[in-house]
């Protein structure tokens, strides 16, 4: 690190949000720290990108790192519903014949430590093995409760790979820290999702069945049975398969035998779950596990104020919905552009209020809630997405558009007219109750 223990911005965590902010921040020319905890490259779940990631890769300058690499391309996703019947895959060029219309299936690990690189090059003074302790914030005046959006950031406490802690004064900071959601949990802020109470249990495989040609890089998304649960099927490098299975908290854990009673242990669980998945077992058949069985629990939740004076929070450290559209990784790069830009914006003009580094919010958050409802649509029991394009064929592009992550613009949401009285029959059904 410089001598330096003052810069304008300091990003904390150097995950796809986080290199993304320090990337545009030091290329504007504002002196910029990025300080991640692990070693870099680190593991990371999350490996299935959306089409719309493509600008921002764009714009960070490295798109042609991605097409050099072995990543496989993804040019559609694919839903299995709970009796094994396959939809027709969802090519994102059929309805966009671009080439931000294909996209990449990437080991996170190597996808993230890119885009760190990146930042670096850009200008960042880009630090792993460093641990941001705390947050500074200003004292309030005569120890008068502040609102969460009136506490001033000043900086931080870091931790460094030998062990030394020391502070670092900055004009901004931008908390990127993922699910650890540091200012969000500092200040009480971070609220969990009570309807999306989910978790997952995932591992890799090698030797896993796939589809022939350009289907091979899809991501497959597979109901079971009763649709309690669902699983994802990512195709990566060297023949590796990521499959995890994702459903409700207590539907996964609760009761289950495993050899603690009520504690299932994660590979129990998912295999009782694939049990339940006939198209999948058939995709695994001769497979080998390549990896043990990881867990990721109530993932998905928001913080209330996303900035206040002197902080703002990016990517997962601001929110997270539910995997099941691979939005994760796009909104961390859409929400660290925009951020990045307001951030850029106050720091020219000297406003590092709370008010201008949310600047982005209401615009992100207009595109996100399409997301969040496609979410709420996937999860509603009765409701099919076949059934309603069979109903409605001139939404067949608006669906796609989503899944492709198009929904910046102001016609994005006009699916949801149709579907919403589909949707409200759907949960007036009986056996949904
Ligand atoms: C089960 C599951 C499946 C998913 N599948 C997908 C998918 O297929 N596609 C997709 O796009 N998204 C997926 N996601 C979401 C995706 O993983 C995240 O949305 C994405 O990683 C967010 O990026 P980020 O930069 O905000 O946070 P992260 O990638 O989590 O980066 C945060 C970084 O901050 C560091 N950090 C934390 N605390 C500190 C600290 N105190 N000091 C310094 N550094 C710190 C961490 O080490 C980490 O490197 C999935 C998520 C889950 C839970």
């Amino acid at each position: 690190m410089s001598d330096s223990s003052s810069f304008d911005c300091v990003v904390l965590g150097g995950g796809p949000a986080g290199s993304t902010a320090a990337a545009l921040i030091a290329e504007a020319g504002f002196s910029t720290l990025l300080v991640e905890r692990e070693k870099m490259p680190r593991f990371h779940v999350g490996e299935s990108l959306m089409p719309e990631t493509y600008w921002t890769l764009k714009r960070l300058g490295v798109l042609e790192r991605l097409r050099q690499s072995a990543f496989p391309k993804k040019y559609s996703v694919q839903f299995v519903n709970e009796d094994g019947d396959a939809s027709r895959p969802f090519y994102f060029h059929k309805h966009d014949p671009r080439e931000c219309s294909q996209t990449w299936q990437v080991w996170r690990s190597e996808f993230d430590q890119i885009l760190f690189e990146n930042a670096a090059q850009k200008g960042a003074d880009c630090r792993d093995r460093t641990r941001v302790l705390e947050v500074l914030f200003e004292e309030g005046a005569g120890g008068e409760p502040v609102s969460a959006e009136r506490q001033r950031a000043r900086g931080v406490r870091i931790q460094d790979a030998a062990g030394h802690t020391r502070k670092i004064a900055a004009r901004v900071v931008i908390d990127a820290t993922g699910q650890q959601s540091l200012i969000a949990t500092r200040l009480g802020i971070r609220r969990e999702d009570p309807h999306l109470r989910k978790s997952s249990i995932w591992t890799y495989y090698r030797g896993a069945k796939r589809d022939p040609g350009i289907d091979a890089g899809a991501t497959i998304i597979l109901h079971t049975k009763n649709k309690d649960s669902w699983f994802w099927v990512i195709p990566l490098p060297d023949d590796v398969t990521s499959v995890g299975v994702v459903g409700d908290v207590d539907y996964l854990w609760k009761g289950r035998g495993g050899s603690q009673p009520g504690r299932g242990e994660p590979s129990e669980v998912f295999a009782e779950e694939l049990a339940l998945c006939p198209a999948l077992i058939q995709r695994l058949n001769g497979a080998q596990r390549t990896d043990s069985f990881r867990v990721a629990r109530e993932f998905s939740y928001k913080a209330t104020v996303p900035a206040g004076d002197g902080w703002v929070l990016v990517g997962d450290a601001y929110g997270f919905i539910d995997p099941i559209y691979s939005s994760g990784v796009y909104f961390a790069l859409q929400s660290a552009a925009m951020a990045a830009d307001c951030v850029v914006a106050g720091l020219r003009t000297g406003d590092t209020s709370g008010g201008q580094l949310a600047g982005w919010v209401p615009g992100f958050e207009a595109g996100a809630t399409l997301i969040r409802q496609l979410v709420d649509a996937y999860y509603t029991n009765h409701f099919s997405f076949g059934r309603f394009i069979k109903a409605h064929p001139q939404h067949a592009a608006g669906l796609t558009d989503l899944l492709i992550g198009r929904i910046f613009h102001d016609r994005a949401g006009d699916i949801f007219d149709d579907m919403a009285p589909m949707l409200a029959e759907a949960r007036r059904a009986p056996s949904a109750e």
